[in-house]
């Protein structure tokens, strides 16, 4: 089945504009902005399409679903664009669900829930998680992937060994046919009157169980034989389901791929979470030995038997994880106990003698801790997005990606691709649920190189060939067909079965406007390969997404750190047709700190604001960095601060600057509800005249407080902690001259009047053993200066200060130095910490929670979110504020749910974003007040 064009020209112009007038503005999008992010997935292949719905509900998708029938063009349901296989783009009208993302009701005692197909898995298990209740498929992607692509995929993952697939944990869908009609598919007993009443409604229905009755030997016959597929229809399901005498119906629906209807609602089973759990990595000398191993090891009923091959290893860098250079093989185990109190130590023996029967590169690791679980975990999971760092032109790519094969055959297989690899000369890694005998098989290409191209066609050939001939395996475990496996799923399964495909897929969308192209195509697969963004560094894995603050709140891939890179690296960018979203971007670092491949979107767009830097904070900055007229300005609004900062005179102020603030950002404004901090009548420089270098001075103290702007100008008692705790471990830090770190000025493009500032602090700080820093954007800046500097020189110089930058939190962890501490009525309460995204960006994470957990009578909670942007982002709570005060929203919730009365950070946005967003719920410190306070109270003592 073809494929159909379907478009007519005259007709696609007005796509957008007739979806505006019928579902409503804001919900359909067709700027070139939002079409160049939704022109890809986490496939090899783009296509743009003609406008985007974001739909909000079950209404709008029926009204999408007719109006495309009606006008034959092509409508592609999209969750948060994870496939690998271009299941989730397309020509016409992209649905994007990812605002219908609620629970809509969970049953503790039953164990389901009903849910909105737009809910991040990740997101989904941590609320249910609450309950003690999860929902068990975990593909990799679990961080990002929403559940509608899970179920339109048949995901699975680590973990279907023990919980299956999703195919095996959904009750009930709700699910809009071609017709627009909506259709509650669940399991119904054949005698059931409902059951014969859906079937006289719908024709597809009728015809699809005469196809079952009539075809019963044929599916019987063709009916895979390993223990995952999500290639083709699921009739096999539902022929398990008339066996049993009932019509399963989400069998069919499930991994469909968008083909045969559009779900607005899942009912999903779920399992009890476990109550303890072990992971073990085993590093196998040969590679024979693992296929050996997985029988014996499947005997002890693990919830997860990963393997990654030689290959694999040598690509993510052995050192880095401590894996042993000869190992030809690793085996990750994960073994669960479910009972309270279960101590798996006995299983981890057994585990530990079966291993030990075979030659071992070194002895295996065990984690029980969670931190070090995941950190075992994190590397595996980001495999395949990690492999984008191995060459700028050799890129992973996804078109074998996912066969299964007998799981004794495993070894059989890896050796057999590694072999074949080897005679084609391409770097390849094979990883995989080896449980499952499902292997993830992702060669290093250059598709744009012609011998790589055919390289590539041949190994899709070939590949696919030996694990059906030779194997009797599948060539789809749980990627789904999509583009890239659709042309071969005939060969998989003969031409009478795929007939029965084409039948079913005819009587369920008899106009094809159902997501063409996918799953029942005969396109060939190297139709519409993206050749442009295959030379590119991103993976288009969508992680960034999942950490970037303003994608949370738009759900949109236009306004999203993915989307951003597509449209900040497209050819045809520029900065008019893209403003919105590039002006859109906090500069919070997220991303950069998620991304596997070492992408960093916020620098890519800092590069394209240099192009256009905003005039009027060209102004405000020249102005601050003439620091005695400016700092002048500050005392003296300082002095009548108790005047202008009152609820009216802010309103009239918000006002009266706004024609300022509009030269700043269209949004800019100078909200009254924002909690401004107090101005320093004398600020930090002028209240420790003692720690000031005189000018001339040689001698150095070792340590200089870079203190910033926020410390230096505000009254909020930040840079007086810092000082004191300094002092506490006996150092007497200098405050050398400094200009303002240049954070909030490149974020508005002034890079020239970044490095002004930049140069004056290099110069400044030289000499200093140590720069101990309070805040964490000044802490990040300082430490990113060689980036500002590259390839000029001052690199040099930028390179020794970023080694010497030291956050407070971190000196006080490596302080040799342990002063007194006592809890004090003021800090014994529960406090919880929010991790500020320029200080993880810094690489600084466990210091801080490391030292308020340790602190007398204080309660450390780590609260959900915790290292999540807050939205303040330096100046982006002026450029913005009602986008700000969404993201806090999340925010507000986890310090709630955490019931913390104290949130402790280190940034001073960040603390003003707090007091804003919290508005008084807790209270909001930053870390060095904790410390100073409990090195206080045993000085009272
Ligand atoms: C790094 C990485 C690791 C991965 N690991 C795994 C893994 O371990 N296991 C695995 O199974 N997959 C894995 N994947 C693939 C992918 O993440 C999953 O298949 C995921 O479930 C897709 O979800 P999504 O929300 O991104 O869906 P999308 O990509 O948006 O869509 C997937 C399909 O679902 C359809 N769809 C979406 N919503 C609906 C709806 N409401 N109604 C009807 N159809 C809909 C789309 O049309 C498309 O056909 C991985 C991907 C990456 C990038
Ligand atoms: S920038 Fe990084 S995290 Fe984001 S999609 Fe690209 S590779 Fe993935
Ligand atoms: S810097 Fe923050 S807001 Fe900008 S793209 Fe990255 S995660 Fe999103």
């Amino acid at each position: 089945m073809t494929a159909p064009t379907l478009i007519l020209p005259e007709r696609s112009r007005a796509v957008a504009s007739d979806l505006r007038a019928a579902i409503g503005a804001h919900k359909v999008k067709d700027d070139y902005s939002t079409l160049t992010a939704y022109a890809v997935d986490a496939s090899i292949y783009r296509m743009e399409p003609k406008a985007v719905v974001l739909v909000e509900s079950e209404e709008d998708i029926a009204a999408t679903v007719r109006y495309a029938v009606e006008r034959g063009i092509p409508l592609t349901p999209r969750a948060a664009g994870t496939n690998l296989t271009g299941s989730a783009i397309g020509s016409g009208i992209i649905l994007d669900v990812s605002r219908l993302n609620r629970i809509l009701e969970v049953n503790r005692e039953e164990h389901w829930a009903r849910i909105q197909p737009g809910i991040v898995l990740a997101e989904l298990n941590r609320q249910l998680g609450r309950q003690g209740l999860l929902f068990g498929p975990d593909p990799s992607s679990g961080d990002m992937c929403k559940l509608g692509g899970m179920l339109a995929n048949n995901s699975s993952g680590p973990h279907t060994l023990r919980y299956g697939a999703v195919k095996d944990n959904v009750a009930a869908l709700r699910v809009c046919l071609q017709s627009g009609d909506w259709l509650d598919a669940k399991a119904y007993g054949l005698d059931d009157p409902v059951c014969t009443n859906l079937l006289k409604a719908h024709r597809p229905l009728h015809d699809l169980r005469s196809l079952l009755q009539d075809h019963a030997a044929l599916i019987a016959q063709k009916r895979p034989t390993v223990s995952k597929n999500s290639c083709g229809y699921n009739l096999f399901g539902l022929a398990d389901g008339i066996a049993r005498g009932c019509f399963d119906l989400p069998k069919l629906f499930v991994g469909s791929e968008g083909t045969l209807g559009l779900f607005s609602e899942a009912t999903i089973r779920l399992v009890e979470k476990p109550c303890a759990t072990l992971t073990a990595l085993i590093h196998f000398h040969r590679l024979e030995d693992v296929g050996d191993a997985v029988p014996k090891l499947l005997e002890l009923s693990p919830s997860a038997l990963e393997v990654m091959d030689a290959n694999t290893l040598n690509l993510i860098g052995r050192a880095k994880h401590g894996i042993p250079s000869d190992a030809a093989a690793t085996l990750l185990v994960e073994l669960d106990g479910d009972v309270v109190g279960s101590d798996l130590r006995a299983q981890a023996e057994r585990m530990i003698d079966i291993s030990r029967r075979y030659r071992l590169a070194s002895d295996p690791v065990i984690a029980f801790d969670p931190e070090q679980r995941e950190q075992l975990w994190k590397a595996r999971k980001a495999l395949y997005p990690t492999l984008y760092r191995f060459d700028p032109k050799k890129k992973p790519i996804n078109f074998v990606d996912d066969v299964v094969v007998p799981a004794e055959r495993i070894s059989e297989l890896i050796r057999y691709l590694e072999e074949f690899f080897a005679g084609q000369r391409v770097p390849v890694a094979i990883f995989g649920h080896i449980g499952n005998g499902n292997a993830h098989i992702i060669p290093l290409l250059d598709v744009n190189d012609h011998d790589d191209f055919q390289k590539m066609v041949q190994g899709y050939h070939e590949i696919h060939k030996t694990v059906l001939s030779r194997f009797g395996g599948s060539i789809c475990g749980e990627h789904g067909d999509g583009r890239v496996r659709a042309e071969y799923v005939k060969t998989m399964f003969g031409p009478e079965l795929y007939d029965l495909f084409v039948r079913v897929k005819q009587s369920f969308d008899p106009t094809g406007v159902l997501n063409p192209g996918i799953k029942i195509s005969d396109r060939s697969f190297t139709e519409h390969i993206d050749h442009v963004r295959l030379s590119k560094p991103c993976a288009t894995c969508a992680k960034c997404n999942a950490v970037c603050p303003v994608y949370d709140v738009f759900q949109s891939e236009d306004m999203s750190s993915r989307g951003w890179f597509e449209i900040v690296t497209d050819k045809n960018y520029s900065y008019l047709n893209s403003k919105r979203v590039v002006e859109a971007c906090l500069n919070c670092k997220s991303c950069r700190t998620a991304c596997p491949a070492g992408v960093d979107v916020s620098q890519l767009i800092l590069d394209r604001r240099a192009e256009n830097p905003n005039e009027m904070a060209g102004i405000i900055f020249r102005f601050h960095a003439q620091t005695a007229r400016f700092e002048q300005f500050l005392k003296f609004l300082a002095r009548f601060q108790s005047l202008w900062d009152r609820p009216m005179v802010r309103r009239f102020l918000d006002r009266l600057t706004k024609p300022f603030m509009h030269r700043l950002a269209e949004t800019a404004r100078l909200s009254p509800q924002l909690v401004l901090p107090r101005l320093a009548l004398r600020h930090l420089r002028d209240r420790y005249p003692e720690l000031i270098p005189h000018a001339g001075k040689t001698a150095h103290a070792p340590v200089a407080y870079f203190h910033g702007c926020a410390a230096n100008y505000f009254d909020d008692g930040v840079g007086d902690a810092v000082i004191a705790v300094l002092r506490k471990h006996g150092v007497e830090p200098d405050l050398p001259p400094q200009r303002c770190s240049g954070t909030p000025i490149e974020t508005y493009g002034h890079r020239a009047l970044a490095k002004e500032g930049a140069r004056v602090n290099l110069a400044s700080m030289a000499g200093y053993e140590k720069v101990v820093t309070g805040c964490a954007s000044c802490t990040l800046m300082l430490k990113d200066y060689p980036t500002l500097f590259a390839g000029e020189p001052e690199q040099a110089v930028a390179q020794a200060l970023a080694k010497r930058v030291t956050h407070i939190s971190e000196f006080v962890a490596q302080s040799p130095v342990k002063p007194a501490m006592a809890g004090s009525q003021a800090t014994k309460c529960k406090v919880a910490y929010h991790s500020s995204c320029h200080l993880r960006a810094a690489g600084v994470t466990k210091e801080p929670r490391a030292i308020l957990a340790g602190l007398p009578g204080v309660d450390y909670v780590e609260m959900p979110d915790a290292d999540r942007c807050a939205g303040g982002a330096g100046t982006y709570l002026v450029k913005d504020f009602e986008t700000s005060q969404r993201i806090v929203e999340r925010k507000r919730k986890a310090v709630g749910e955490s019931g913390a009365e104290v949130v402790a950070t280190s940034c001073p946005a960040c603390m003003i974003q707090l007091r804003t967003g919290l508005q008084g719920a807790a209270e909001v410190k930053h870390v060095a007040q904790l410390i100073q306070e409990a090195y206080e109270a045993a000085d009272g003592q």
